[in-house]
C-alpha cells in the first residue's frame, strides 16, 4: 500500500495521560492483545497532557517502533477534557474509543463497545455499576453531582458514567465542532443525540499511582457540568431573591405594625445582625453564580486556541518525508 494514501482505521483509541508512566506498559501490552484479536485496524493515540514522569518518552518509543501508534503532547497540563478533545481532534477512526491510561477502565471490554455499536447504535459508552478502591467520599460525591445534574438539565445525560465510551466517527465530528471551552465531553455526547446505549461493567481500582483528579479539579468539573448544561442556578438565584424578598415583606409589615400599632418594640440589635448577614449571604451567592456563567462567557469570547501543542507523531511523519 502506498505511504501517503490516508486510511482510516476502524478504531481510534485516544488515552489522555497524566502521569501514568507506571501504567503504560501494562495497558499498551493489553490494549494490544485485545485489540489484535478483534481483526480490525486501528490506531492508538496518546494525548500527553504535560507530565513530569517519564510518560511522553514511553509513548515516543512505542510510537516510533510501531506505527498504528500516534501521540500528541501538550505544552503543559490542561485537564483530563482537554486532553480528550485534543485527542478527537486527530482521530480518523470510524469508531473512536476514549478510555483512561489508568487501567480503570479494562481495555478486554472494548471489544464489547465494539460489538454493540455493530447493533446500530452510534455511542455506546460504560455504566460504572460498581467502583473498585475509590474513596467513600468521592463515590458518593459523584453519585450526588450525577443525581443533581439530571435533576436541572434538560440534555439526557446517563447516570454513573465516565468518558470510557465508543463513538462513531459522525458524533466525533460533531463534537469537534462544538467550541466551547469548558469542556463536559459526556455531557455534550449525550447532546449530540442519535441512538446511544451503554453497558455495565465494574470499574477496575487504578493499577498504580495516584489520581490526577484532586478535589479541586473535580469541583471545577462538577461546576463546568452544571453550567454548560443547566440554567437552573441561575432561575434558583431569582427565585431565591423573590423568595428572601417575599420573606423581608411579611417581617417589614410586622415591623410596622410593632413600631405603630402594637407599640410593642425593642433594641432588636440580633434581628438587624441575623438578616442583615442572611440577606448579604444570599445576595453574595447570587452574584457568586450570575459571575460563575459571566466566567463562561468570557473564557468562550477571549477565544484563545483550547491547548497548545508541543509535539506530536505528525512531526515524526513530515520531518521523514522531507528528508
Ligand atoms: N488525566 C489527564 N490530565 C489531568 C488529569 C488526568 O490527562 O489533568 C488523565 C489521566 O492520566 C487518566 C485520566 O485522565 O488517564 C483519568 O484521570 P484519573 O485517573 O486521575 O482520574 P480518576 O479516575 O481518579 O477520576
Ligand atoms: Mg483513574
Amino acid at each position: 500500500m502506498p505511504e501517503n494514501v490516508t486510511t482510516f482505521p476502524d478504531l481510534s483509541v485516544v488515552i489522555p495521560v497524566y502521569n501514568e508512566g507506571k501504567n503504560l506498559t501494562v495497558l499498551y501490552d493489553r490494549l494490544l492483545s485485545v485489540l489484535q484479536q478483534m481483526h480490525v485496524s486501528y490506531e492508538l493515540i496518546f494525548v500527553n497532557d504535560g507530565s513530569s514522569d517519564d510518560s511522553l518518552q514511553f509513548i515516543k518509543t512505542v510510537a516510533s517502533s510501531n506505527n498504528e501508534v500516534n501521540y500528541i503532547s501538550l505544552s503543559r497540563n490542561f485537564g483530563h477534557q482537554v486532553a480528550v478533545s485534543a485527542g478527537l481532534d486527530v482521530a480518523i477512526g470510524k469508531a473512536v474509543v476514549v478510555m483512561d491510561a489508568d487501567l480503570q477502565d479494562p481495555p478486554e471490554l472494548i471489544p464489547q463497545l465494539f460489538a454493540k455499536m455493530q447493533e446500530g447504535f452510534e455511542v455506546v459508552y460504560g455504566r460504572r455499576i460498581y467502583r473498585k478502591g475509590e474513596s467513600y467520599l468521592k463515590k458518593a460525591t459523584a453519585k450526588f453531582f450525577y443525581r443533581l445534574l439530571s435533576r436541572i438539565t434538560h440534555v439526557n445525560i446517563p447516570l454513573d458514567t465516565g468518558d470510557f465510551r465508543i463513538m462513531d466517527a459522525r458524533v466525533v465530528q460533531v463534537l469537534k465542532q462544538m467550541p466551547e471551552r469548558n469542556k463536559f465531553l459526556r455531557g455534550q455526547v449525550a447532546w449530540v443525540g442519535f441512538r446511544q446505549t451503554w453497558i455495565n461493567y465494574t470499574r477496575d481500582e487504578r493499577f498504580e499511582g495516584s489520581t490526577g483528579y484532586t478535589y479541586r479539579k473535580m469541583l471545577r468539573f462538577a461546576f463546568d457540568g452544571i453550567t454548560s448544561f443547566s440554567d437552573f442556578p441561575l432561575k434558583m438565584a431569582s427565585m431565591l431573591g423573590f423568595i428572601v424578598s417575599g420573606g423581608a415583606f411579611i417581617v417589614m409589615i410586622y415591623t410596622l405594625l410593632a413600631r405603630l400599632v402594637f407599640k410593642d418594640y425593642v433594641e432588636g440589635w440580633a434581628s438587624i445582625i441575623l438578616s442583615v448577614l442572611f440577606l448579604g449571604g444570599v445576595q453574595l451567592i447570587c452574584i457568586g453564580i450570575a459571575g460563575e456563567y459571566l466566567a463562561r462567557v468570557f473564557n468562550n469570547v477571549q477565544g484563545r486556541p483550547l491547548y497548545v501543542v508541543d509535539e506530536s507523531s505528525k512531526d515524526k511523519q513530515t520531518k521523514s518525508e522531507v528528508s
